[in-house]
Order: C-alpha cells, then structure tokens, then sequence
C-alpha cells in the first residue's frame, strides 16, 4: 500500500491549506518567473517516527476505551504516505467521552503531513488557480515580504470605488473581517471586557482581536499557523506574533496570563491535547476565559450522514459531541459558560476555576448509545467506501451489511449491491 509520494509545491499547498481548512486566502503575489519554474520542492518520504501510543486518553488520563474506527481518511486514498499512515486507532474514552486517536504522529512526521497539507487531505487537483501562487506559507522570500507590506500598507477596508487592483491589497482582510464578526459580537455579549489581555491562538487574519482592540480597548496578541499570516497580522494591525502554533510541543510564548484566549480549530488537532489545555490554563488570569471556535461536533458522521473515514482525517485526532467536549474542558478545570453550534462547528466559552471541578464521567446508558452510534457510524463509513477500497473489510464484509440492514441504514441499490440510505446532511443543523 505504500508507495513513493508525488509532491506538489510547497506553496500549492500552503495556500490551500488555509483556503480549505478554515477559509483564508492570503494574499495573492504575482507570479514569479523563476519561482514557478523551480516551484517544487525535492521529494522526501515521510518520517516513519514517532508514532504516539496514547496509553490512556490523552485528554482527561482515564484507561478504560473502546476501539470505535481503525483507520482515518487515508483508507479511502488510493495512495498513502506509508503502510502505517491510515492505522489511529480511534477509541472512545469511557469517562469524557472524546473520541481520540490512539496512535498518532507527532513531530517530524507530523511536521511532514502537515507540510503536505493538501494531499493529507486528498485535495490534489481542485483549486488549478493555485498552481500561480507563490506564496509559501512557512517561508518567506524576501520579495514575498516586501509584496505583502506594500498590499497590507493600503489597509483593511479598501473600498471598490476606488478601482484598485486586487493585487494592490489584501482582499482576503476584509472577508476575513466580515466572517470572524459574529465572534466579536458574541464575546463582547457574553463577557464584560474592560481593556482585557487577550490572545488568539491560530488566528487567520487577526478580525477577532482587532476588533476586540477597536470596541473595548483590548491589549491583543496572537499565534499563527502560517509565516505570511504572522506577517500580515503584524503589518495591517500592528498585532505582535511571537511565534508559529507548534501543534505537538504546544507552548506560548507570552510572559503573564491574559483574561481571554482564543482559539481557532486547535483541540481537534492537538498531538497532545491535555497538554494543550494545561497551556491555555497556566496562561490564564484567574477566572479567566477561554472561547474556542470552529471545533467539529462529530455528529457530522454520527448521525448526518458523513463518512467517518472522511471526516477523521489525518489532523483530526479527537472527536467529540457536545457533552464531551464539556467534560474534557471540565477534567482540565474550566466550566463551561455557553456552548452553540454554528455552521456545523462548536463555538465555545469557558471560564478557569481555581478549584478542581468535579465532573462525572459517562455513565452507562450514554457510553452504550455513544458506542453504538460510533460503531454504526463505522459499519456506514466502509458501505460507502468504493469496491476499490474495501480490501481491508473483505473478511467483514458480510457482517458489515448485514449490520447495515438490521440498522436500517444499507438499502440495495439499482446494481443491486448495497450502499448506505441517504441521511440528512445539513450541515449548519444543531
Ligand atoms: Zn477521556
């Protein structure tokens, strides 16, 4: 199954990586002749090592699991990384209830996967316009630099009255304003901010801090995935970035604690997740807050109709439901204020508590309907796999269907094999 690995641009994917992750297109550079010719970058297999083993849940420490999903996304591909790519092992926790990956990669591998971002997730060939970026995300030449400041300089709200070039701004600031308002709105709502500390971590664009800054006199800082995100951040809005999200050595690099951090997209894809809230707690003022955003509720593949194989890719190393997601912020001390779900993600405020909290585990009729619904949820993913990608169910098959029509889920079709009912499939769905 292992096979050598095509490797596109490095800025190909860079770029992609935040359009399609969470949608953020940076600034587009002209084209450089030179650059596009010398555009790729020397092929260079994955690491093989490491390879975590969480021994217990690595979000709230409890040892009792159950294996719910083998593989993730890179079953589904026709290619992998190597032989060892698509094995995690998910497993539901039986006290919080999170679904997290029991083996995982984390350093130079997981560097390498998230250095090739786009074909981690199986996007080689969808956005053809990005093959004419030069833009890397992790670096920077310095023509690169100098093209940014000199777009950034014309600053966020750039009217069309005016008839500039696209290529004489950054369009994406002021999408990226408008999209990250609702944000704004609902800590300003939620929160009584009196000139707060605030810091994001991944931010995009820097919207959510600079508004917070305009509206309530907040002293901001941020983190970024990207080096031409730090750079932007930096030259629009003056916001210091002291460094890049490391996502398996997590760490932050401000000195004191700030009353609010924010965070985009960072529990499902932290390499060590209880670590990761440690961080955020030790960083914080007492009664502090923390307000995470577009973190996946896996219902999208529990009961709207998405292929688990699908959803759980390479970066998505824990899965949870709303109650889940309350007992992992709970186990690592912070209750939870107020919890939504917004075009399909959660978005959710929680304060630091200096005393331990107690919060009780699953209890017996939710660990079996949870368990239940994942092992469907798995049974649904491998009926919707092509014939080409079944090989690794050929001794389950059977079952599988036979699962699948006893759930009520597996239907013959007009080749008369079976596949899976059509569900529901609204994303933005509560
Ligand atoms: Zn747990």
């Amino acid at each position: 199954m292992s096979v050598p690995y095509r490797l596109l641009p490095r800025l190909k994917m860079a770029v992609r990586a935040l359009l399609l992750d969470t949608p953020f297109l940076p600034g587009r550079i002209p084209p450089d002749a030179d650059d596009e010719a010398g555009a790729a970058v020397p092929e260079t297999p994955c690491p093989p090592e490491p390879i975590l083993t969480c021994d217990s849940c690595p979000v709230c420490g409890h040892g009792e699991r159950t294996l719910v999903c083998e593989y993730n996304r890179f079953i589904t591909f026709e290619r992998q990384p190597d032989s060892n790519a698509a094995r995690y092992d998910y497993s539901l926790c039986h006290a919080c209830g999170v679904v997290y990956a029991v083996r995982r990669p984390a350093g130079a591998r997981y560097r390498w996967l998230l250095e090739h971002f786009e074909e981690a997730l199986g996007r080689e060939s969808d956005v053809p316009s990005a093959a004419k970026l030069t833009a890397s995300a992790f670096d920077l030449s310095e023509k690169e630099r100098q093209d940014i400041k000199r777009r950034a300089a014309r600053g966020i709200l750039v009217s069309d009255h005016l008839g500039l070039s696209r290529r004489d701004y950054l369009p994406a600031l002021l999408t990226d304003r408008i999209a990250n308002s609702g944000h704004v709105e609902l800590l300003g709502s939620l929160l009584t901010l009196n000139a707060p500390r605030v810091l994001e971590i991944r931010s995009r664009a820097g919207s959510i801090l600079a508004g917070l800054r305009r509206l309530y006199h907040a002293d901001v800082a941020a983190m970024t995935m990207f080096e031409n995100q730090r750079l932007i951040i930096e030259e629009a809005y003056g916001i210091p970035v002291a460094a890049l999200v490391d996502y398996d050595q997590f760490s932050i690099p401000y000195a004191g604690t700030f009353d609010l951090i924010v965070a985009n997209h960072m529990f499902t894809h932290a390499v060590r997740p209880g670590d990761f809230l440690r961080a955020l707690r030790q960083h914080l003022a007492p009664d502090g807050h923390v307000y995470l955003y577009n973190e996946p509720n896996d219902a999208e593949f529990l009961s709207e109709g998405k292929s688990m194989f699908n959803t759980l890719n390479a970066f998505h190393l824990q899965a949870f439901d709303r109650l889940s997601l309350v007992r992992a912020l709970g186990a690592h001390g912070f209750e939870v204020r107020f919890l939504t779900r917004f075009d399909g993600n959660f978005i959710c405020l929680a304060q630091k508590k200096d005393v331990p909290l107690t919060w009780d585990g699953m209890n017996d009729a939710e660990r079996s309907k949870r368990l239940d619904a994942c092992l469907l949820a798995r049974d649904a993913a491998v009926l919707m796999l092509p014939p080409s990608a079944r090989g690794p169910f050929s001794a389950e098959w059977d079952e599988i269907v036979d699962r699948g029509f006893a759930a009520g889920i597996a239907e013959v079709g007009e080749n008369g094999q079976p596949h899976v009912r059509r569900r529901r499939t609204s994303r933005g769905a509560r």
